[in-house]
């Protein structure tokens, strides 16, 4: 049995969670969105993994979703001998000269231009800023001389970052490129960029989208560096979802920055009403011990109560060694706390005449009036998909239930905070649509005799057009 909590997990995907059976429980324990993490991923296992997720869908009815997240211009050390420790005050070269074996003397940086964008004082961050070095000289050809300011185990292929440089890389990498046109052909259901830093960025990843699929794949902009933060109104536009990305970010950035970064972007992303899922670090403690710490609770329900639509497991799913026990966690703390009257959504009405003016209005007053009537449901009929961000984005207290007959938005939509979704294919009168989408609902246990219902759809409904109507009923 499925939970029914509204916020969603997002899971991702990797050697501890290579089964049938242990992805089928993580999504009965509450994973909504498989993440496939492109910086370690194998074509051949991912489509296998794809697939089982899918048969599972078509087989119980599930409508879980999968991110295909590219890595973005990441920069990476390459593989270490086993056990590699530096000491602060050492000195380590890193060459881009060729891809030799670490060691503590010499290590391979896997980006060309890096002893070019490089100045001495500039620091270099490893494995998210558990290892700091400093540059003292560069030839600026393949070479660069460091020394170690916090030293520790160096781990092969970890990520490295340079906060104080401005690295020339572009925000899609001939990898990036290749990944993208694969996660297009297994039909993913979200795209998400890393290291996006100006609209552009996305409007690249947009442009690529349109000459591989047929259809509008929409994007999560992944917030980790400062220029983002900077153009923030801007990315915001370009983009269907924004991550507070905060492994990469509490190292471009002061950790200490963080806290109020992710509250001001959660706030930016409803404001605009596009979903945000909170990333990283969440439940840390539980990729080897069965309990998380106190301060992990509270960060997954502090996140919640930021009003995050979505949180994301890292390591915890992908290599730790609980990973359905750690989503039955999460799912625990998010259900103790998602129904809090403390969690506010920005109430700023729609007023700009665009051309879902109508639609946009319809679902605004759908979601204030349930509250006020004390609907148990929402339901909107949707070829799109847009009704049910915009009823989403105003966090009614209903069931938001969603009837479509585009099998790519049923998965697509399992993001959205509440949001469920049904398969719909009849073709029939709006009044006989509505009366049995009414019954189905009540079969399905959401509503019962007596209660109020909403439904939305758009007239005449052989149209497949916007939203313009909306309806009260009450259950008989
Ligand atoms: P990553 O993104 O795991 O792909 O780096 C999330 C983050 O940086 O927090
Ligand atoms: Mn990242």
């Amino acid at each position: 049995m499925l939970t029914n909590k509204k916020t969603k997990i997002v899971a991702t995907l990797g050697p501890a969670c290579s089964t049938r059976e242990i992805i089928k429980d993580m999504i009965d324990a509450g994973v909504n969105v498989f993440r496939v993490n492109f910086s370690h991923a194998d074509y051949e296992d991912v489509k296998q993994k794809i697939n089982i997720i899918r048969g599972l869908n078509e087989e119980f009815g599930y409508t879980t979703a999968i991110l295909g997240d590219l890595q973005g211009p990441k920069l990476r050390v390459g593989v270490m001998e086993e056990g590699v420790v530096v000491h602060d005050g050492d000195l380590i070269t890193f060459t881009t000269a060729e891809d030799i074996l670490g060691t503590a003397k010499k290590v391979f940086m896997k980006y060309q231009n890096f002893p070019n964008d490089v100045n001495p004082g500039e620091r270099i961050l490893l494995d998210d800023g558990k290892l700091i070095f400093e540059i003292v000289e560069t030839d600026k050809k393949s070479e660069v001389i460091a020394r170690v300011i916090q030293g520790g185990e160096l781990k092969s292929k970890k990520g490295v970052n340079l906060p104080n440089t401005k690295i020339s890389l572009p925000a899609m990498t001939e990898k990036d490129i290749a990944d993208a046109i694969f996660a297009i052909g297994q039909n993913v259901d979200w795209i998400a960029l890393s290291f996006v830093k100006t609209p552009r960025d996305l409007q690249d990843l947009q442009e690529l989208i349109a000459q591989h699929s047929e259809y509008k794949i929409p994007i999560v902009a992944k917030i980790e560096m400062p220029e983002a933060l900077e153009n923030i109104d801007k990315i915001v536009a370009y983009c269907d979802a924004l991550m507070v990305a905060r492994g990469d970010l509490g190292v471009e950035l002061p950790a200490h920055e963080v806290p109020l970064v992710q509250k001001e972007l959660i706030r930016r992303a409803k404001t605009a009403r596009i979903p945000v899922i909170v990333a990283t670090q969440m439940m840390e403690t539980m990729i080897t011990s069965l309990t998380p710490t106190r301060a992990e609770v509270n960060d997954v329900a502090n996140s919640v109560m930021d009003g995050a639509d979505a949180v994301m497991l890292s390591g915890e799913t992908a290599t730790g060694n609980y990973p359905v026990q750690v989503i039955q966690k999460m799912t625990q703390i998010i259900e103790a706390v998602e129904d809090s009257p403390l969690i506010q959504v920005p109430q700023n009405t729609p007023q700009i005449k665009t051309k879902r003016f109508i639609t946009k209005t319809i679902c605004h007053h759908a979601a204030t009036m349930a509250n006020v009537i004390k609907a148990k449901a929402i339901c909107t009929l949707t070829n799109s998909g847009y009704t049910a961000f915009q009823i989403s984005a105003w966090r009614p207290n209903a069931h938001i239930l969603v009837f479509t007959s585009n099998k790519r938005i049923l998965t697509q939509l399992n993001l959205l905070w509440g949001v469920k979704s049904f398969m719909y294919s009849k073709d029939v009168s709006t009044d006989d649509t509505v009366t049995d989408i009414n019954e189905i609902v009540k079969q399905k246990g959401f509503v019962q005799k007596g209660d109020f219902l909403i439904n939305l759809a758009a007239m005449p409904i052989k149209d497949k057009g916007m939203v313009n109507t909306l309806r009260v009923s009450e259950i008989e």
